[in-house]
């Protein structure tokens, strides 16, 4: 006897919702229709225990009939379960599947992905439903509908145990004909479901790329591709047991690795990971791997994927992970994360927060315990994570909180120092400064000035590094730190000596304003430890992180470069210069040794550069006619 009918209401406000997926991301009809099967699977072992036949899912791939077809030997549908649960209700049942069966354990069941069976309808034009259920004297059951709202349902001819749902495919959807093409959504999506899952491939022989005649003749026993693709298929597609759910001890290296590459398709080697295990008070497993991060890592994006119960979710869910962990790739699967609710949800939700906050310190202990106990490994890390590292501090105060003791700084030397270690070993040379340069080589001068004293120099030469500073200075109760760029003060560099004190300043002033033709410059005179360098040009370090900020955040605004020139009474060339009385000589000397100091730390350009060749010649025809 067959019956028809409308399926529930709910159905027709279901279809657009599933229709406008189509648009997103329709692969995910594949997710559903093979968790499903899963989820029957996990049903029978439920009921039945370990079962010496094999329980798997079969996709099959039958481009000559257009049909994609999920076959399990899981529990099976009585006729009245594909009347309640297919008909009646659109959405999940395995909760009152499993007040029925269990009432106890409600591990592994439980799909969140609500619209689940209908999603079929995504991409298909006819679905059919061939099922028998596990029941004793159960009888098969054939359901079949053209839109997902109206069905027929009829006893069916099905004599094994199980459930197979025909989806034929849409004209336009033909892609879902194509094995490679199905390959890779069983990949992404269930790549780590709990259930063996079989790709199976009808395409004709004739369809798919010949081997080459060549190869058939010079090798005698290639049986073709054939036999190639046999034991593809006798091969699951996915991992039922993917390391993140295995116990950390029992773990290897290269497991870890072998992981890593397997998930983001890479030859790669991550630097090191941390491994979440949790069982209470929430349950979360997980990898997080410290990826190589390039240097500027703006647009760089890592990659977590997340599970839930094995079944593949989404790759960055910003709700669940805090944001600066998103540069870490890895996998979590989260089983109590309530995934049909919407993301505002999420946010506001006391278990998600509670999670992001135990990922956050279990990376911070990773870092710490690395810090603590390897430092020397530590340390050649540093250079792949401090972005990582200093970000996570900007965003997160907890993160800063916990990590503060493991932020390291690098030195021109290559040397790795503490914030604490820096102050020691500069103690009496860089009060409660830190020296820094943006760009080692272009600074090189200013650097070795510093270098020379003894006092330590930093690298800071990221994006990042710009923010971090005024964090540190501002944001972290570091009170009085200060990072100072080498050529923004000389304070450091100054000797306490008589040389060159009676030189007068105003009168410097005027010489180096009128030559430079400049009346806002100023000039100072100090006694710098290299005695070779006559002048030196600073600029003021908060007017030129400023200027450097705007121009970041695309505000061109022409600043006036507050620039202050040290003369180094210390100096023969200045002492030389105070007392020259040739005065159109020691305006040409001036702007010189102007363009030298602004030529250390940055190229001249294009008139400026004119005008010091020019004056060089100058100078040198001067010195030849002596
Ligand atoms: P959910 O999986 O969230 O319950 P679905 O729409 O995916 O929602 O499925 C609805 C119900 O239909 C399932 O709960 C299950 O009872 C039944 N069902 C679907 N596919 C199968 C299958 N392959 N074997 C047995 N029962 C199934
Ligand atoms: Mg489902």
């Amino acid at each position: 006897m067959q019956t028809k009918g409308n399926i529930s209401i709910h159905a027709q406000n279901i279809m657009p919702v599933i229709k406008r997926w189509l648009y997103s991301d329709k692969d995910i009809f594949i997710r559903e229709l093979v968790s499903n099967g899963c989820d029957a699977i996990t049903k029978l072992k439920m009921i039945k225990g370990d079962m010496e036949e094999e329980l798997k899912v079969t996709v099959t791939v039958d481009p000559q009939a257009g049909e994609l077809r999920f076959t399990d030997n899981g529990i099976g549908m009585t006729h009245e379960e594909v009347e309640k649960y297919i008909n009646q209700v659109a959405f999940s049942s395995a909760e009152e599947f499993l007040k029925n069966y269990t009432g106890e354990d409600k591990g592994g069941i439980i799909g969140h992905f609500g619209l689940g069976f209908y999603s079929a309808f995504m991409a298909a034009d006819k679905v059919t439903i061939d099922t028998l259920s596990f029941q004793e004297g159960a009888a098969p059951v054939l359901w079949e509908s053209e839109d997902g709202m109206e069905f027929t349902m009829q006893e069916g001819g099905r004599t094994e145990r199980g459930t197979t749902i025909t989806l034929h495919i849409l004209e336009e959807e033909k892609e879902f004909l194509d094995a490679f093409r199905v390959r890779q959504v069983l990949e992404r999506y269930c790549g780590y479901m709990a259930t063996p899952i079989y790709l199976e491939d009808l395409s004709p022989k004739e369809a798919k790329p010949a081997p080459s005649a060549s190869d058939d003749e010079t090798e005698p026993h290639v049986t073709g591709t054939e036999e190639e693709e046999k034991q593809e298929a006798q091969k699951p597609v996915n991992d039922t047991h993917p390391l993140w759910l295995k116990n950390p001890r029992d773990c290897t290296e290269e497991e870890y690795k072998e992981t890593y590459r397997k998930l983001f398709h890479t030859f790669e080697d991550p630097l090191f990971w941390v491994h979440l295990n949790v069982d209470y008070p929430f349950n979360l497993k997980g990898i997080l791997y410290f990826p190589r991060i390039k240097k500027d890592f703006g647009g760089q994006d890592g990659q977590i994927k997340l599970f839930n119960r094995q079944v593949f979710v989404a790759d960055n869910i910003k709700e669940v992970i805090p944001e600066f962990l998103m540069l870490l790739k890895g996998a979590i699967d989260c089983p109590d994360l309530p995934l049909n609710v919407s993301r505002s949800f999420l946010q506001n939700d006391g278990y998600v927060k509670r999670l992001s906050a135990h990922i956050t310190k279990k990376v911070a202990d990773k870092l710490n315990g690395l810090f603590n106990t390897e430092r020397k490994q530590y340390e050649t890390y540093w250079d792949d994570i401090h972005p990582f590292v200093k970000y996570g501090c900007i965003r997160d105060q907890k993160f800063f909180d916990l990590v503060k003791g493991s932020l390291l700084l690098k030195s021109t030397a290559g040397e790795y120092f503490t914030l604490e270690e820096y102050k020691a070993r500069n103690e009496g040379k860089a009060e409660k400064k830190i020296y820094y340069t943006t760009e080692a080589n272009r600074q090189a001068a200013a650097v070795a000035l510093y270098v020379n004293k003894g006092i330590d120099v930093i690298v800071l030469d990221t994006l990042i590094d710009m923010n971090f500073m005024s964090f540190m200075e501002f944001g972290s109760g570091n009170d009085g730190l200060q990072f100072v760029r080498v050529d923004a003060d000389v304070s450091g560099l100054t000797e306490d000596t008589e040389e060159g004190k009676d030189i007068d300043q105003a009168q410097m002033e005027k010489l180096f304003r009128d030559a430079l033709n400049d009346q806002e410059l100023t000039v100072k005179l100090e006694a710098l430890s290299d005695k070779e360098l006559p002048l030196m040009l600073l600029e003021d370090e908060q007017m030129r992180r400023y200027k450097e900020m705007s121009a970041m955040y695309g505000q061109a605004f022409d600043f006036p470069a507050k620039y202050t020139l040290i003369l180094n009474r210390a100096c023969d060339t200045v002492r030389g210069l105070a007392a020259m009385e040739d005065e159109e000589t020691a305006a040409l000397l001036c702007r010189h040794l102007f363009d030298l100091a602004r030529l250390s730390s940055r190229p001249l350009e294009a008139k400026d550069l004119q005008d010091f060749i020019a004056r060089s010649n100058q100078l040198i025809a001067l010195l030849a006619r002596k």
